[in-house]
C-alpha cells in the first residue's frame, strides 16, 4: 500500500519570521519523509482553489491578502497517519487554543497569522499536493532510516 502523503505549506508570515527551518525540523526529526519542497510566490488563482470551502466564510478576503503577502514554502511529507499526525504537529486553527509543543501553539498568536496549514483529510491532500505539485512529487526510499523509525 502506497504510503500517506499531506501536503504542509509555511504561510508568509512563516517564511519572512525564518521559521522555515523550525517547522522542518518538526516532521523531520518526528521521522517523516520529504517527498516534496518549494519556495514560490502564491497567486489569487492557486489561493482560491487551495481555499474553495473558505469563499463564503467573512474572513476570506483577509485570507487571500495575508496569503499574498510573501512567498510560502509549500512541501509533501510523507508517513504513517501523516494527515492527522501532521495536524497535531501544527496544532489548532486558533493559536492561542494550540498546546505548547505545538508548532502554533510555541511560535504565534492570532489566527490570521497562523504560520502554517496543513491538509485536513488524505482526500484535501491528494488534491492539495496536485494542485501545488503538479509536475509530481519523489518516490524515494531511506534504505537505513526507515527501519529505525518503523516495526
Ligand atoms: P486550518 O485548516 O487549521 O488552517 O483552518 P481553516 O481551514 O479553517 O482556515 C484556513 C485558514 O484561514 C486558517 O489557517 C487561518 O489562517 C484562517 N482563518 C481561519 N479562521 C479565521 C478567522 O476566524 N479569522 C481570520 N482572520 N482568519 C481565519
Ligand atoms: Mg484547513
Amino acid at each position: 500500500m502506497a504510503e500517506e502523503r499531506t501536503y504542509i505549506m509555511v504561510k508568509p508570515d512563516g517564511v519572512e519570521r525564518g521559521l522555515v527551518g523550525e517547522i522542518i525540523k518538526r516532521f523531520e526529526s518526528k521521522g517523516y519523509k520529504l517527498v516534496a519542497l518549494q519556495l514560490l510566490p502564491t497567486s489569487r488563482e492557486l489561493l482560491n482553489e487551495h481555499y474553495c470551502d473558505l469563499k463564503d466564510k467573512s474572513f476570506f478576503g483577509k485570507l487571500i491578502n495575508y496569503m499574498l503577502s510573501g512567498p510560502v514554502v509549500g512541501m509533501v511529507w510523507e508517513g504513517k497517519d501523516i494527515v492527522k499526525t501532521g495536524r497535531r504537529l501544527l496544532g489548532e486553527t486558533d493559536p492561542l487554543k494550540s498546546a505548547p509543543g505545538t508548532i502554533r501553539g510555541d511560535y504565534c498568536i492570532d489566527v490570521g497569522k497562523n504560520l502554517c496549514h496543513g491538509s485536513d483529510s488524505v482526500e484535501s491532500a491528494q488534491r492539495e499536493i496536485s494542485l501545488w505539485f503538479p509536475n509530481g512529487v519523489l518516490s524515494w526510499e531511506r534504505h537505513n532510516v526507515h527501519k529505525l523509525i518503523y516495526e
